[in-house]
């Protein structure tokens, strides 16, 4: 429901653009495609951040039905009534069905603070480091966002919010394999769901009740060792995903509920749904996970398995053909290479858009 707006916003201020173009700066001094710095004071240095993006949000929408989300931003942890500056220069805009949140519009660029009480008016414009309100009891954070063409895009990439520094390595906290979201153990056939639980901490130090609490990691990779390639299973490092949250977060993923007892999240990533064991060998081999922040931390786990699929076999199978092995290894080459190559544009269409 967010996303349309500010495609809408974008229509109304390129007419406004169009009007000031040549000569006046305020929408070309902007920081939008460069580095900012937080709109919390000190700008310059790094605040504590307890949500990221990408992070699981599962509860009931504005609509009363259940919702489960992408974090689209980041939660900036700040007491009630801290003040909020600008991050970059723009327009403000502010919908009157949410007055609690400021954006600032520039071309094709919003920022949004959500949680603010205004201290501009929509329509005004405001330069980087106007202040634009207050934090909101009770909420304690500034939720930031970040949207370049209507698309949500990581505020903690290189190069964007700053400075932010990060030194905690993610980590992995289980591998099941599954059907419906119930194990079955480590003994496979058939088709089976590949989970890994992971989590991130946060690089500061974040307020109670809400310390200690994990955040997502920006990237999820897997492979079978030495018979598969790597597969991305997540990827919250520039775009918001644009696939089905369930379709990387697996059933039992919970979000941070910080007043519960227990309430940790659990960050449950499908890595693979529905994978077909008999694409391998019967056999024992190991599921290897790699995950990565938004700075390059990395680390790795794997875990074994089995495939016991010869029951399954008709007879006459079992003596594999030479010829069919190698058809399959031509395949699974061909989409190695395909999936490079995707990435490779990939990688180059997000440089040009994120530099
Ligand atoms: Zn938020």
């Amino acid at each position: 429901m967010f996303i349309n707006s500010p495609i809408r916003i974008h229509g109304r201020l390129l007419r406004v653009a169009l009007v000031l173009a040549g000569g006046v700066s305020l929408f070309s001094a902007g920081p939008a495609a460069a580095s900012y710095g937080w709109p919390l004071k000190p700008f310059d240095r790094q605040h504590p951040v307890r949500g990221f993006f990408g992070d699981p949000r599962i509860g009931i929408g504005g609509d009363g039905e259940p919702s489960q989300q992408f974090h689209f931003g980041i939660d900036i942890s700040a007491p009630d009534g801290t003040p909020v500056y600008a991050t970059l220069n723009g327009r403000i805009s502010i919908d009157p069905r949410h007055p609690d949140v400021v954006d600032i519009v520039a071309g094709s660029t919003q920022f949004s603070y959500w949680h603010v009480i205004p201290a501009i008016r929509s329509g005004e414009a405001v330069a980087y480091r106007t202040l634009i309100g207050h934090v909101e009891a009770p909420w304690g954070h500034v939720h930031f966002s970040e949207a370049v063409g209507g698309v949500y895009i990581n505020p903690l990439r290189p190069g964007a919010l700053g400075p932010y520094a990060d030194h905690t390595r993610p980590n992995i906290h289980g591998f099941s394999f599954e059907r419906s979201g119930k194990s079955v153990g480590h003994e496979l056939s058939g088709h089976v769901d590949l989970v890994a639980e992971a989590l991130d901490e946060t690089p500061l130090a974040v307020p109670a009740p809400w310390d200690g609490k994990p955040v997502a990691p920006a990237l999820v990779r897997w492979r079978i060792v030495g018979h598969t390639s790597w597969a991305t299973a997540a990827d919250f490092r520039g775009a918001l995903p644009t696939v089905p949250f369930g379709s990387i977060y697996a059933p039992w993923t919970r979000q941070n509920h910080p007043w519960r007892r227990g309430g940790s999240g659990r960050y449950r990533f499908l890595l693979a749904t529905g994978w077909n064991t008999a694409s391998l060998r019967d056999g024992t081999y190991r599921l290897e996970v790699e995950l990565s922040d938004t700075r390059g931390n990395t680390s790795r786990s794997n875990t074994a398995f089995a495939i016991r699929n010869d029951a399954q076999r008709a007879p006459a199978s079992v003596p594999a053909a030479a010829g069919d092995e190698t058809q399959a290894a031509t395949t699974v080459g061909d989409s190695a290479r395909l999936r490079r190559f995707v990435a490779r544009v990939a990688d180059t269409v997000g440089g040009l858009l994120w530099p």
